[in-house]
């Protein structure tokens, strides 16, 4: 089987479930992702998350960009859109 890994940043460590939208805000839709980005992300909506990383977590942030700089997915689009601002 293999291994979940955080589709944000690429840690295996604590995987939990994330609401790519809040579930707060009726979001339905799960992704793999570790605990830290989990908490860290919270209720914002995933740009909003991606902006605040950028201005305050700049470790997190560089993991995450390094972890989709290659991808075509839409988070991987979302994550070069505002690295690129
Ligand atoms: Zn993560």
């Amino acid at each position: 089987m293999a291994t979940e890994v955080c589709i944000y940043c690429g840690s295996s460590r604590n995987i939990q479930q994330d609401h790519l939208r809040a579930k707060s805000k009726n979001g339905v839709t799960t992704v793999p992702a570790c605990a830290k980005c989990n908490q860290s992300k919270g209720a914002k909506g995933l740009m909003e998350w991606f902006r605040w990383l950028k201005d305050n977590n700049s470790y997190r942030w560089n993991k995450i960009y390094l972890h989709n700089a290659f991808k075509r997915n839409l988070i991987a689009i979302k994550v070069r859109k505002i690295y690129n601002e």
